[in-house]
């Protein structure tokens, strides 16, 4: 069997030593990096050719890549690096690493060629300048063959062992056995669709209920799936770090039951959580761990590996033996692990670190994504970004010369866009020109300034605005249908209104298509995913993905689900509904006491209901929800919820506690949910329903009626945990009743009307929601 590694990899594992340096670099992205080397390329002559694929073999080791440009009449080999900043500065050990692989480039284009020598160029294109720097050296055939050789003989025992432990791993996943004595209802089903889709190559999208045990059931299924996929690794992505545990969980029952006890299992937090030194930075000059990293790093990663489950508590521990950092040794662990369980920023953000890497090693890998509601939001975040005039002015106030002059003219740009919006009719439709200018050049004469800057010695402020600027222009190079402008005006210190511009994404599908394409199988799960046509428009899911609706494995009798009709809770009609809703809650609790949640579309409303709740009956113990709860006190409102209480928990829906809560048993009754979910109506979500219509047709369900629905059917799961639990939930608005509204509702909920007087106005008709 061979082992294929690519040219980067190989060079990376053997010729990488010394410090880890990430001082400030600006470094270029993925984009940028491409279209500089077309730049150069494309200043190149006739005959001059790119992207060369090459090959060659070592005993097992097969070693492949792309070389980035030949000039045949030359007989020069170039090896192109984008850059930002003084190269001066540049590391030496990333200088090393440049020449070594030239080197392998270089004999294996000698190889395959049948040339006797060859120069090799190392071409340095800085993006701000436009300007070439080339090194050149010139080598014999022999002598690369023997630098390829070396590097291959170093990396023969790595390979030897990667080899072994496919094999193995491979082995033990073709015969996984499901963890659990036997599936649950559902779980079957769930498992079979990843499989298929892993089979034919496929996307999926999986609605199952809550409860069944999707984690195991997906994990199983992807894993089992990989040998005779040749899927390299497979990426457990999630919305919250409890999703995250219940991976590592299910990973490790896998692990430890001897169902799969070869498999490298590797947690990624992110680097606030992982940093051991928060202040310092992260360079061998300040900071202790990254000092001789790559020196290190062989016997840490040795170490992590030989664990297998490396979750952060392990990796930390590793590192710590080892003296290096944890959160980079979680970066390098990746291209060795099979499972990776992260954040959905790791495959979906616009540079993540997986798709990065899945990318450069031409991987195949099958993705999971669990709780994958929330990703439309997550990812409209991932692929937005502010700037605004206040927050740029530390930076020029601590400025000098030519930045200072640049940040100056960024400054009077400002009312450029305030003109522009003034002018048009409704928001913005395009950045100003002269504003757009005013940031590219103050972008350069910062990182000329901060190149020409002693290591370390760069202005924080200055450095925040750089990054702050440079995010927004790229996302201003990819300014489309799928995002807008909002431009607003605040008071600051008493002076004149500071602008700030937003580019808001309102459809994420052109930045996620790619990600799709990049894997060999992707399954989107959730308890809610009705109807799958919203998720594939606005998440770029290929038309060929397949939509599985998995059954609930609770029968109708345990959830009643009373659909209230009389009380209206638009916004209109709120103060009016406080207290039916106050008494119909009273009215339940002295029915069934025990404890119950109850829902409302936000704080004010909430507390409107709490306030009338507490003077109505004060006997029945309340607890709240308030604004910006931290952990401690949302683990205060959960540990209200005892078996065999009584009580009232308030919250809002799609808060902490509209999902990912799990009270079993009589910890919860029952529910209430005092609205339809919908999104608030204004300037910006007229505007997505204005393009939501435009682009799919479908404006008003896109923007309101699906994503509150989705929060209403999340909140009301809370209620059913498992197969002996059982509950009411009251769907308290006229809105219920209708049925592109019932449609929404899982199927095998059994929905009762029920009547109550409520309105103010008496009437229960419905109206335009
Ligand atoms: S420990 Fe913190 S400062 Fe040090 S290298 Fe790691 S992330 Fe950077």
């Amino acid at each position: 069997m061979q082992y294929s590694v690519s040219v980067r990899t190989l060079c990376e594992f053997t010729a990488k030593r010394g410090d880890l340096d990430l001082r400030f670099t600006p470094s270029p992205t993925a984009l940028e990096g491409m279209a500089g080397h077309q730049h150069v390329t494309g200043r190149r002559g006739a005959g001059y050719e790119t992207e060369i694929g090459l090959r060659g073999e070592f005993g097992p080791l097969v070693v492949r890549g792309r070389a980035d440009g030949y000039d045949p009449a030359l007989r020069r080999l170039e090896e192109i690096k984008t850059r930002r900043g003084d190269l001066s500065r540049q590391p030496a050990n990333h200088r090393a690493l440049h020449w070594a692989q030239a080197k392998i480039y270089g004999w294996l284009l000698c190889q395959a060629r049948g040339l006797a020598e060859l120069d090799l160029a190392l071409v340095y294109f800085d993006l701000g300048t436009q300007e070439e720097t080339t090194f050149v050296e010139t080598h014999s055939a022999q002598a690369l063959r023997a630098f390829f050789e070396a590097r291959c003989t170093e990396f023969l025992a790595w390979a030897e062992q990667e080899l072994a432990h496919r094999n193995g791993r491979d082995r033990a996943l073709a015969a996984l056995a499901f963890p659990h004595q036997a599936f649950r209802a559902g779980q079957r089903e769930l498992a079979e669709a990843v499989y298929r889709g892993a089979a034919g190559g496929r996307c999926v999208l999986a609605q199952a209920p809550t409860g069944i045990g999707k984690t195991i059931a997906t994990t199983f299924a992807m894993l089992k799936a990989a040998p005779s996929q040749g899927l390299d690794k497979v990426f457990y992505l999630t919305a919250k770090s409890t999703g995250r545990r219940m991976a590592l969980d299910a990973a490790a029952r896998l692990q430890e039951g001897g169902f799969a006890p070869r498999l490298r299992v590797l947690e990624l937090t992110a680097r606030d959580k992982a940093c051991e030194h928060p202040d310092k930075a992260c360079h061998g000059e300040s900071c202790p761990l990254a000092r001789g990293f790559y020196d290190r790093l062989p016997a840490a990663r040795a170490d992590g590996l030989a664990r297998g489950f490396m979750d952060a508590a392990a990796l930390r521990q590793v590192a710590r033996r080892h003296a290096v950092c944890p959160y980079y040794l979680a970066q390098e662990q990746a291209r060795w692990a099979d499972l990776v369980v992260g954040d959905y920023n790791y495959w979906f953000d616009g540079s993540a670190m997986l798709y990065t890497m899945t990318a450069g090693n031409e991987w195949r890998v099958g993705v999971l994504a669990d709780e994958a509601h929330n990703l439309v939001e997550r990812a409209r975040a991932m692929y937005s970004a502010s700037l605004g005039q206040a927050a740029l002015q530390p930076a020029r106030e601590s400025s000098a010369g030519d930045v200072r002059k640049a940040l100056d003219k960024v400054q009077r740009s400002w009312s450029s866009v305030r003109k522009a919006q003034a002018q048009g009719e409704g928001p913005l439709q395009a950045l100003p020109a002269p504003f757009v200018t005013a940031l590219r050049k103050a972008v350069a004469a910062i990182e000329t300034q901060l190149a020409q800057a002693a290591p370390g010695a760069a202005d924080t402020a200055l450095q925040q605005a750089y990054f702050d600027m440079l995010g927004f222009l790229r996302l201003a190079d990819s300014f489309g249908s799928h995002s807008v402008l909002e431009v607003t005006q605040e008071p600051v210190r008493g002076r004149r209104a500071a602008t700030t511009v937003r580019i808001q994404n309102l459809i994420p599908a052109p930045f996620l298509k790619p990600r799709f394409a990049a894997a060999r199988t992707v399954t989107l799960f959730s308890a809610t995913l009705n109807p799958p046509r919203y998720a594939m428009d606005m998440l770029g899911m290929p038309e060929n993905t397949a939509w599985t609706d998995v059954a609930s494995p609770f029968r109708p009798e345990q959830l009643q689900v009373r659909a209230v009709r009389g009380i209206s809770t638009r916004y209109p009609d709120r103060q009016g509904s406080a207290a039916p809703i106050a008494a119909l809650i009273a009215e339940q609790f002295a029915a069934q006491p025990g404890n119950y949640l109850a829902f409302f579309s936000s704080f004010d409303y909430l507390e409107l209901v709490v306030a009338e709740f507490r003077r109505s009956h004060p006997d029945i113990p309340t607890w709240t929800q308030v604004r910006g709860m931290n952990e401690g006190q949302r683990s205060d409102f959960i540990a209200r919820f005892v078996p065999g209480g009584a009580g009232v928990g308030f919250a809002v829906l799609g808060g902490s506690f509209g999902e990912g809560i799990d009270l079993r048993g009589d910890r919860l009754v029952g529910a209430f949910v005092a609205t339809l979910g919908l999104p608030q109506v204004n300037p910006r979500n007229e505007q997505l329903k204005a393009r939501l219509e435009a682009a799919f047709g479908a404006g008003y369900d896109y923007t309101y009626l699906y994503p509150g629905l989705q929060k209403v059917v999340q909140a009301a799961g809370r209620v059913i945990r498992t197969h002996e639990d059982r509950g009411i939930v009251y769907l308290i608005d006229d809105r219920f009743q209708r049925p592109a509204v019932r449609d929404l509702l899982p199927s095998w909920w059994q929905v009762t009307p029920v009547w109550r007087a409520g309105r103010s106005a008496g009437s229960c008709e419905p109206r335009a929601a």
